[in-house]
């Protein structure tokens, strides 16, 4: 740690942090920006007046450096130094640093408009250029004019053009850590390969048996190819001649993966042992793996898009910028001169390859930020003419109020109403936070909200329903009471439901083929989506209420009322011709429902006429997932 590269600049960068209100730093991966700036501003003094706040883009990083930290200066995580992600709170009265997600300061910010907690605030990893975080520097242009002489704003990057951000806040000044990058030898592959998994299973033995030590970092897209690519390792590992080589650990490393199995990349390897580490761009620059001397680069990247105009998520895997090939290939050069394969020809690489990212605020739906911004009320803060380093199409914006008009969370002139200020206070999207408060009209808050919490961890809740599109979900518990057939969402109600009248017991989780992580994770949401909405609520909002013997049916039918209003601009119509639906409102297009769906029949007379969906998202087709019949 002591010989990090930024450790080396503690003076200039005191001097000058005590100089300006806003400092850029740019600073290769590794040279110790997430870990040691929260510290050396610790041992100066700016905790004396408040915390000090470093944002994350991911939640994983929040939880590892935090942990990295507290272990350096050795407290306790959730004393000193603790962190805080959306649901999760590990902070206490004596924390001083404070590790949090970008989206979580925005949400502090609007109880505490000013973050007067602060006396720091630093955007770590700019360079991400996630929505929440374009959206905090915005904000800051601002608090820092309001706060100037008690704010210190830091924006760290590993790969940012400084100049821009710097223009953007007043021309302020830049510094540059350099990092000490052993040099790393760029090896392209004659052509594209057919199947980057089955090129990077060759490439990696072939390196385990001819190469000398040093560990291996692959780049997949996401944790499908990682768990196939991990046990094709694994298998041709063991075929190897044993003593033909050094022994090899497979390790993979992706945001979903539990805390205890993404610690493992940090702990070093047993002497005479290679490890292979099998990552998303988790790696790229959120987390620092030491001991890589190969990288190999599959050149493609797993991203999220939204189309304004069909209202459509698309999950593609696209090509990796100039900038992120050049971040995967130093990975390999921090221990000593290593060597980076990439899997594609230089011609690729010159003429291909985009020059940067798309910042997410381009190709995300801005519903949410929208609503978040409006909610803030600040009179000098006009959304279309938001002060943002990169603007998103005007297309986007009259999207996203479109969409907040439809949910009554704004009026016709733009105003955010009473409806959209307690929306913006839950945090979840504007549907169901809608969603929640039209339940409690009708008397079913509790139902929404098992419904809300256990849509909000979707992914890990059933192994059926990842991202494989063609495969069918697990079957759902047998005991499940009439009225599943009305979709998604009652199932999933009747599913807590059936795991409440257990007493949350683990063993049925895993008999029926749910994840106990995942379900307890639920249960944890929905007493926090219960402890902010109390204040609002009519009556109890236990699973099982004790007040009266409940009408489920009833309950049912009132859950899909409010689901119709939070989701009115998520409505689609049968369309037996085209054997699908129809969305309805100002985008129309053919869909169809989810295989995953419980609606999903190979009966075509039993589709519902109208549905609402939680999204809309485009694989092999365009599908609506998670649909629940409306009236
Ligand atoms: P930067 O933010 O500039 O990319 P970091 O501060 O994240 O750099 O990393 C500095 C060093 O600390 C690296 O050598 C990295 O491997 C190490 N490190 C970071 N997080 C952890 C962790 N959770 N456990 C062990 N080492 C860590």
């Amino acid at each position: 740690m002591s010989n990090l590269p930024i450790l080396q600049f503690e003076d200039k960068i005191l001097a000058t942090v005590h100089e300006n209100p806003v400092v850029v730093i740019i600073g290769e991966t590794g040279s110790g920006k997430s870990t040691q700036l929260s510290q050396i501003l610790l041992r100066n003094g700016y905790t004396n007046s408040g915390i000090i706040a470093v944002t994350q883009p991911r939640r994983v990083a929040a939880v590892s450096v935090s942990r990295r930290v507290a272990q350096e200066l050795d407290v306790r995580l959730g004393d000193e130094v603790g962190y805080a992600i959306r649901f999760e709170d590990r902070t206490s009265e004596r924390t001083r640093i404070k590790y949090l997600t970008d989206g979580v300061l925005l949400r502090e910010s609007l109880s505490d408009p000013e973050l007067k907690q602060y006396s720091v605030i630093i955007l770590d990893e700019a360079h991400e250029r996630s929505l929440n975080t374009d959206i905090l520097m915005g904000l800051m242009k601002r608090l820092i004019k309001l706060r100037a002489s008690n704010l210190k704003v830091l924006i760290t990057s590993a790969t940012l053009d400084g100049e821009k951000v710097s223009d953007f806040f007043s021309e302020c000044p830049i510094l540059n850590v350099p990092g000490k990058l052993f040099p790393v030898e760029i090896l392209y592959s004659a052509e594209q390969p057919k199947s980057y998994i089955e090129s990077s299973l060759r490439k990696a033995i072939d390196i385990h048996v001819n190469e000398p030590e040093g560990d291996i970092l692959i780049f997949m897209t996401g944790q499908d190819d990682i768990e196939k690519l991990v046990s094709r390792l694994e298998e041709k590992i063991q075929s190897l001649e044993a003593g033909s080589c050094m022994d090899a650990v497979v390790l993979p490393l992706h945001g979903s993966l539990p805390p205890e199995m993404q610690i493992r990349v940090f702990s070093p390897p047993p002497k005479d042992c290679r490890r292979i580490i099998v990552a998303t761009n988790i790696a790229e620059t959120s987390l620092t793996v030491d001991g890589v001397v190969y990288v190999i680069d599959s050149g493609y990247v797993k991203q999220r898009q939204y189309n304004p105009s069909t209202g459509m998520y698309s999950l593609d895997v696209v090509e990796i910028s100039r900038v992120q090939a050049n971040q995967r290939a130093g990975r390999a050069g921090r221990t000593r001169p290593g060597k980076c394969y990439r899997l594609y020809p230089l011609a690729v690489y010159q003429d291909n390859l985009l020059e940067a990212t798309v910042p997410e605020i381009q190709r995300s739906s801005l519903a949410g930020s929208v609503l978040y911004l409006k909610s803030l009320d600040l009179p000098d803060i006009d959304i279309l003419k938001f002060d943002f380093l990169d603007a998103p199409s005007s297309e986007s914006l009259q999207d996203a109020l479109k969409q907040l008009f439809l949910i009554d969370a704004i009026d016709e002139n733009g105003t955010i109403t009473n409806i959209g200020k307690t929306m913006a206070e839950l945090p979840l999207e504007p549907s169901l936070a809608r969603t929640l408060i039209e339940a409690n009209k009708y008397d079913c808050l509790p139902q929404a909200l098992t419904v809300a919490a256990m849509l909000s961890v979707e992914g890990t809740l059933l192994p059926g329903r990842s991202k494989h599109t063609d495969k069918k979900r697990k079957q759902p518990p047998s005991e499940l009471p009439d009225g599943s057939g009305w979709g998604d969402h009652i199932q999933l109600l009747q599913i807590y439901e059936l795991w409440d009248q257990t007493d949350y017991s683990t063993d049925w989780v895993k008999d029926n083929n749910l994840q106990v992580r995942g379900m307890l994770f639920v249960k944890n949401v929905r007493k926090q989506l219960c402890q902010i909405m109390q204040k609002f609520a009519k009556g109890s909002l236990d699973v099982r209420r004790k007040e009266r013997r409940r009408d489920r049916q009833n309950d049912y039918k009132n859950l899909r009322k409010s689901l119709c209003v939070g989701y009115a601009s998520q409505l689609a119509e049968r369309m037996i011709r085209h054997n699908g639906y129809r969305t309805v409102g100002f985008k129309s297009q053919l869909v169809q429902v989810h295989p995953s769906s419980v609606l999903r029949t190979d009966d075509e007379g039993v589709y519902p006429n109208y549905v609402v969906y939680h999204e809309l998202i485009s694989t092999s087709h365009p599908y609506m997932r998670n649909v629940c019949e409306v009236e």
